[in-house]
């Protein structure tokens, strides 16, 4: 039995139209992403073999595939849930309290963020995350599926940047699929995982 399985959608494909089209969602879902979980199954058992073989050779080869595998299927499976037909608007209660105590305001995260989305050179995300230190939020830019992720960081809200994501829906204008994001970000969830980063330790 595999170890790494591809959740199921919590929306119907269409169900984010017109913001991100039925089609993009089905491609996405159902090829890219199981891929990446086809990957990251296979990347463990290629490790699993290496160490039986004793060939150390080839032990960081398959570690990077399983970081990137890996990642992708974990990105993807927290994107689909900041997701929601019945999104958008702004957050309330304590995570709004926490963007407005670290960004000064909603609407200078909405910027912030949406500079590090479109800033992104290549394939990555845009990221916003509780920096389990500091007890503040912050944004970074992530590449490919796991390169230049923070130390310390539990994301919050993920924004797929690589072009599978939109291309199909707005080309190259980068900055009308972030725009179209807003409205169907869901915010209670994000909210639900700020409340479960709050109770991981890293350093004690
Ligand atoms: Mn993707």
């Amino acid at each position: 039995m595999a170890t790494y399985t591809l959740p199921e959608l919590p929306y119907d494909y269409a169900a984010l139209e017109p913001h991100i089209s039925g089609k993009i969602m089905e491609l996405h879902h159902d090829k890219h992403h199981n891929t990446y979980v086809t990957g990251a199954n296979t990347a463990l058992e290629k490790l699993e073999a290496a160490r039986e073989a004793g060939d150390l050779g080839t032990i960081n080869q398959f570690q990077r595939d399983l970081q990137f595998n890996l990642g992708g299927h974990i990105n993807h499976s927290i994107f689909w849930k900041t997701l929601s037909p019945e999104g958008g608007g702004e957050p309330e209660g304590e995570l709004a309290e926490a963007i407005k105590d670290s960004f000064r305001s909603f609407d200078n995260f909405v910027k912030q963020f949406t500079a590090v989305a479109t800033g992104i050179q290549g394939s990555g995300w845009s990221v916003l995350a509780y920096e389990t230190i500091s007890g503040k939020l912050v944004t970074f830019q992530l590449y490919d599926q796991a390169n230049h992720i923070p130390a310390g960081v539990y994301p919050l809200l993920m924004l797929d940047m690589w072009e599978h994501a939109f291309y199909l829906d707005y080309l190259n204008v980068k900055a009308d699929y972030v725009k179209a994001f807003w409205n169907i970000v869901n915010w209670q969830y994000v909210a639900e995982r700020l409340e479960t980063a709050k109770q991981v330790t890293l350093v004690k």
